[in-house]
């Protein structure tokens, strides 16, 4: 279990974790609601680091990309619960 990014100290072994728009305070012992940060004694760790999630090729028409690149394929890596990373792929043809 490695300690986690974006999290900040508050009062009574509480922390704040900044890595989504929830923005949990959590309390000594608990997790947030993604279940996968845990404050330890005042330190906020995460359960899936370097752990990926899902992943998926898919038509770009399913991402926010379809007005930008047509055609296109994307791939989606996720891991942690909420951090997406996406690259964008466009098949070419080669000339006969
Ligand atoms: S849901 Fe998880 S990642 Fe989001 S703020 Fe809460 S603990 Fe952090």
């Amino acid at each position: 279990m490695d300690e986690a990014l974006l999290w900040e100290p508050l009062e009574g072994n509480k922390v704040r974790c900044n890595l989504c728009n929830f923005r949990c305070a959590i309390p000594d012992g608990k997790s947030g609601i993604c279940k996968v940060r845990i404050n330890k004694s005042g330190k906020l760790y995460t359960l899936l680091n370097s752990y990926v999630s899902s992943w998926a090729l898919d038509p770009i028409e399913k991402s926010l990309f379809t007005t930008i690149i047509q055609g296109a394929l994307s791939f989606h890596l996720e891991h942690g619960g909420v951090i997406s990373v996406v690259v964008v792929v466009k098949i070419m043809k080669f000339p006969d």
